[in-house]
């Protein structure tokens, strides 16, 4: 039988340290390199939205006063 002694998995995909490239121990936790990966992909996404969100709004408010600005004067 397999000493699994040595074994240690990712908490968060279950696979061992055998099948990833990586394995980071936390206090409570294991998290492998593919989850770490993950994790960072899924922060930059959220990053992203963020700033796609501020930039919209810096680019729209202009628009609207512009608009604001033609709408409003009478010719
Ligand atoms: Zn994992």
């Amino acid at each position: 039988m397999a000493d699994d002694s040595k074994m240690l998995h990712c908490d968060f995909c279950g696979k061992s340290n055998h099948d990833v490239r990586m394995l980071v121990g936390g206090l409570k936790a294991n998290i492998c390199n593919e989850c770490v990966g993950l994790a960072w992909q899924l922060s930059k996404e959220s990053e992203i939205r963020e700033s796609v969100g501020r930039m919209v709004k810096r680019v729209m408010f202009p628009v609207l006063a512009i608009r604001d600005f033609f709408a409003g004067k009478p010719s």
